[in-house]
């Protein structure tokens, strides 16, 4: 896409702060960290989310992103990160180019955590039922 950022950074068009590069992916500094370490890994032909992500770069994905985090880990020592995805506008994404999220975390680093929401077994149980019917 012309006009998207992430297909820029992947082109190398515009600079970011590149840590890692595979054939198909980049992984580059998140310029508004959540923790120290913040890493996005995109893919670096276009898609727009987890939805038109194409699933036979997945094992390249995970193992890039072990790898990423591996060595992101090293640097600011620690062991534990959360990796995801944001997918559409409700959940966050602001840049619509498939990007996974590397964020280290810390003893008390007082990131938050996802809020849980009240429930109980008889409505998990309906909506494991609905789902599972689609
Ligand atoms: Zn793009």
């Amino acid at each position: 896409m012309n006009d998207c950022i992430f297909c820029k950074i992947a082109k190398k068009e515009i600079p970011s702060f590149i840590i890692n590069e595979s054939k198909n992916f980049l992984a580059f500094l998140d310029i508004n960290p959540r923790t120290k370490g913040h890493v996005l890994v995109i893919p670096k032909k276009h898609c727009t989310n987890l939805t038109d992500f194409p699933s036979s770069l997945a094992k390249e994905l995970i193992d890039f992103s072990k790898e990423t985090a591996n060595k992101i880990l090293k640097t600011v020592k620690t062991t534990d990160f959360n990796f995801s995805i944001n997918n559409g506008k409700f959940s966050g994404q602001e840049v619509f180019h498939a990007h996974f999220h590397i964020i280290p975390r810390f003893k008390d680093d007082k990131l938050a955590q996802w809020p849980k929401s009240p429930s109980s077994n008889e409505l998990l149980k309906k909506l494991a039922e609905e789902i599972k019917q689609k």
